[in-house]
């Protein structure tokens, strides 16, 4: 007998037939001994429309009330499961993040999880009841309801197993396990068997939208193997483990696209020191993230600075920076939202050179110019003009040999 946190996500509990199908499966696995904890997104599409009807009343609504508004999707779904494995003779109880409590920090919308109460949960399944647990939500230390940023059941799920000591934690999802790419966009990406957790964590950084980023770094952080796989089927899925298990020894095992950022350019800024000092302070100040940086050195004692910020920035962004620009005596400050940052991911690169020359040679084969580059050990990132990103990601998963044999 084990104890197993299962996830489903938002197609998996989209309407009565389909709770009934999660509830069939999550009776299987009690019936076959096991504790079970199971975490529920929202219907897909509620979370959504529950923001919109607060857009139609104004652009900026007040964070606190937004999480209080945007939890309830989970609410309905959690309860609806508990009534339907109630109406098949099983015991089942469902709690909210607060009423088990998932302590967060009161960051609104994007919360992180500080602490989960084991104990509630504990007792119920002693008494053998399935317990049932409203994803993505949490409390802080007053009590406010709050969430863990779009995505975030993910990270309920995870943070659960690793408070409640479990084996494995299943995420299940509309697809049967992790791609080398979205399978939406590549069709000829294919499943694999296993990934690791430092690789997992790439690829849902930049774009991978599969696992909840957080999800990851927790599983990493507490050795808890995530199983990722398809609530349609009983296909095997994905496991993400810790790196030296069963690995494919591909070189590179993932290709993505985020188009979450913006593109900010100060031309003609005078060289010197504490230029950049200023240039980032100023964003950073006001609470916005710079990710990719570069710097071009002109004739003349000048300078362009190039950086990129996630797109709900943008605009503050462009503001602040014409002001330091014109406290600088800088020329210019433009802005470009139509950018998009394609990946190559693999744990295979740190002991392979000659990945980012490829990767650069394949998209120039293509005309498609490279704005800006990052790397890491396990990855390198170029931004290019947005209208190329899919083009990019289908030539570059060819090219590293990831292509499906047929589709
Ligand atoms: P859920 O509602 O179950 O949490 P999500 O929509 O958040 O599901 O995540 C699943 C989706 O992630 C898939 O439908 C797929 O389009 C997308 N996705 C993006 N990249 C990948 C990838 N590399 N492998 C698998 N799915 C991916
Ligand atoms: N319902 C939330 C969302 O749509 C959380 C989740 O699905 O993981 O973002
Ligand atoms: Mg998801």
């Amino acid at each position: 007998m084990s104890l197993i946190v299962q996830k489903y996500g938002g197609t998996s509990v989209k309407g009565i037939d389909r709770i009934r199908n999660v509830a069939q499966r999550v009776a299987a696995d009690y019936d076959a001994g096991n504790d079970m904890v199971v975490v529920l997104s929202a219907m897909s599409g509620e979370t959504d429309r529950l923001i919109n009807l607060a857009k139609e009343i104004t652009e900026n609504p007040d964070p606190r009330e937004m999480d209080q508004l945007v939890s309830t999707g989970e609410q309905v779904t959690v309860s609806l499961l508990a009534i339907m494995l109630e109406s098949m003779g099983k015991r089942a109880v469902s709690l909210l993040g607060s009423q088990v409590k998932v302590l967060t920090d009161s960051n609104y919308m994007g919360a992180r999880v500080v602490d989960v109460d084991p104990l509630r949960i504990r007792a119920l399944l002693k008494e053998k009841n399935i317990v049932i647990v409203a994803g993505f939500q949490g409390c802080d230390m007053r009590g406010n309801v709050t969430t863990l940023g779009r995505g975030g059941s993910d990270t309920s799920a995870v943070a659960l197993a690793a408070a409640l000591e479990s084996d494995l934690c299943e995420i299940y999802t509309d697809v049967d396990g992790v791609y080398t790419a979205d399978p939406g966009v590549v069709p000829r990406a294919r499943k694999l068997p296993v990934i690791t957790y430092e690789e997992m964590m790439e690829m849902a950084g930049l774009g991978a939208k599969v696992l909840h980023l957080r999800s990851v770094e927790f599983a990493m952080k507490y050795n808890i193997p995530l199983c990722v796989r398809s609530s349609f089927s009983n296909e095997p899925g994905t496991m993400v483990v810790g790196e030296g298990r069963d690995m494919e020894n591909l070189l590179v095992s993932g290709v993505t696209v985020a188009k979450n950022d913006a593109r900010i350019t100060i031309t003609k800024v005078p060289d010197r020191p504490g230029i950049a000092s200023r240039v980032f302070s100023a964003v950073g100040d006001a609470g916005i993230s710079v990710d990719m940086i570069i710097q071009n050195t002109r004739a003349g004692g000048l300078t362009d600075i190039t950086f990129t910020v996630p797109k709900g920035d943008f605009k503050r962004a462009l503001e602040i920076e014409k002001k330091v620009a014109e406290e600088l005596g800088a020329e210019n400050v433009a802005g470009d939202a139509e950018i998009a940052k394609v990946s190559v991911i693999g744990v295979g690169m740190k002991s392979n050179p000659g990945v980012a020359a490829k990767m650069f040679a394949v998209l120039a084969r293509e005309n498609i110019n490279i704005m800006m580059i990052s790397t890491s050990e396990i990855r390198i990132s170029c931004v290019i003009e947005k209208k190329y990103a899919e083009l990019a990601m289908r030539v570059l998963h060819s090219a590293f040999g990831l292509d499906a044999e047929e589709i």
